[in-house]
């Protein structure tokens, strides 16, 4: 989108990054997860919210569903408004990153080009994007929202994976194959990704 507004400057506010890293024990970090309906994304984000946590860590989810009810409750699921859901879910990401947080975002983003974009808000490894899969007969098997039920009978027109495209990621930072591996299995993979790349590093 193009921006609306001339004459606005960048107001530095007196904290750095490494401020905030220092007392809070890791970086503000944006992990991006996506991957199909049904794959895993909300579970594993909330268990590595709650072992974050557990950890004393600041850190926040930012869900499909809860955003789609405020921030976004004027977008569909049409290319262009999924297209303006993601790009303010990065904006609104990039932000909490700099807050300090390590946030973790559960959307499908089925669009390379859209999760790129988000990917270019953040500094070079502060976004880590995780390809949460899982072959779509499995999805659809767990169906854990009876959306495919309703996808296959027509009821959801522009459903990914039925009826939308998905486009998987081509170099995620991870990826977590959710019908070999267990809920707490992929939060592990994701807390050693974030500590071997010292992000998190008390
Ligand atoms: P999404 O957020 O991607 O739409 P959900 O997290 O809502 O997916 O649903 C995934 C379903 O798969 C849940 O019912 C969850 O219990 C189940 N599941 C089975 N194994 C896993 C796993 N390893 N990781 C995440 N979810 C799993």
């Amino acid at each position: 989108m193009n921006s609306k507004s001339t004459n606005i400057t960048w107001h530095e506010t007196g904290l750095t990054p490494e401020d905030r890293a220092k007392r809070n024990g890791h970086r503000g970090a944006v992990i991006w997860l996506t991957g199909l309906s049904g794959s895993g994304k909300s579970t594993i984000a909330v268990e590595t919210q709650a072992r974050l946590f557990e950890m004393g860590c600041q850190v926040y989810i930012l869900d499909g569903d809860n955003i789609r009810h405020g921030l976004n409750k004027d977008l569909g699921f049409s290319p262009e408004d999924r297209e303006e859901n993601i790009r303010r879910i990065g904006e609104v990401a990039k932000l909490f990153a700099d807050a300090g947080l390590i946030v973790l975002t559960s959307f499908i983003s089925p669009y390379r080009k859209d999760r790129d974009r988000a990917r270019t808000l953040l500094n070079p490894g502060d976004f880590v994007e995780i390809y949460v899969n899982a072959p779509l007969s499995v999805c659809e098997e767990r169906d854990p929202k009876g959306l495919y039920q309703k996808a296959r009978k027509g009821e959801i027109p522009e459903f990914t994976g039925i009826s939308a495209p998905y486009e998987p990621p081509l170099k995620p930072e991870l990826e977590i194959r959710t019908d070999r591996l267990s809920v707490e299995e992929s939060a592990e993979k994701i807390l050693d990704y974030l500590k071997q790349k010292r992000i998190l590093f008390k």
